[in-house]
């Protein structure tokens, strides 16, 4: 009675852990794959001209910067 009680919990646990397994990948895997492979969306810096992710990126009267470094130089 116990042992059998004990392998169908064990079994259970065992289904639930790869069900969850699958859904973290699902929900991570993508993310992180896009990310390593395209990556986010990159402005280049129209001051030195280098390619930073948008998330990362000053914008300053519609105008991509890298840093704050380029934002505040001025416009030659
Ligand atoms: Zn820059």
């Amino acid at each position: 009675m116990g042992i059998v009680r004990i392998l169908l919990l064990a079994l259970l646990i065992f289904g639930l852990v790869r069900v969850l397994q699958y859904f973290i990948r699902r929900v991570t895997g993508p993310a992180s794959q896009s990310e390593t492979m395209e990556g986010p969306e990159l402005l280049q810096c129209i001051k030195c001209g280098t390619w930073i992710p948008k998330e990362n990126s000053i914008i300053q009267e519609g105008e991509p910067y890298c840093s704050e470094q380029c934002s505040d130089l001025p416009k030659e």
